[in-house]
C-alpha cells in the first residue's frame, strides 16, 4: 500500500465553515421569526453562498425576508466585535477581562 498524501485548501475550507455558520444563524432566525415549526430539511453549503431547506404554511412576506436579514446580521456583527475583543484579550493577557458571557470588557 502506498503513501496518501492529503492537503486541505485553508481559504475554502474557512469560507465554508462560515456558509455552515450561516445556516445555524439562518435556521435560529427563521424559527424566531416564523416559529418554532421550521425544520431544517436540507442544506448546500459551499465557499461563498448556502442554500438552506425547509418547509412553511405559505411564501414568506417581504417585511418577514427582512426581519430573517436583520437578525443574521445582527449576530454576524456581534461575532465579528467578540472577535476583535478576543484579538485584543490575546494582545493584551490578563488586563482583558469577561465581566460575564454577554458582556464583554477589556480594562484598558
Ligand atoms: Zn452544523
Amino acid at each position: 500500500m502506498g503513501k496518501v498524501f492529503a492537503a486541505v485548501d485553508r481559504e475554502r475550507r474557512r469560507e465554508i465553515e462560515r456558509a455552515h455558520t450561516a445556516t445555524h444563524l439562518l435556521h435560529a432566525a427563521l424559527r424566531k421569526t416564523l416559529g418554532d415549526y421550521v425544520k431544517q430539511e436540507g442544506s448546500l453549503v459551499e465557499p461563498g453562498r448556502l442554500r438552506f431547506d425547509f418547509a412553511a404554511f405559505e411564501p414568506m412576506k417581504l417585511d418577514q425576508v427582512a426581519a430573517v436579514e436583520r437578525l443574521v446580521y445582527a449576530q454576524v456583527v456581534a461575532d465579528v466585535r467578540w472577535s476583535a475583543l478576543r484579538r485584543a484579550s490575546k494582545r493584551r493577557g490578563p488586563r482583558a477581562r469577561w465581566r460575564s458571557s454577554a458582556t464583554p470588557t477589556a480594562s484598558a
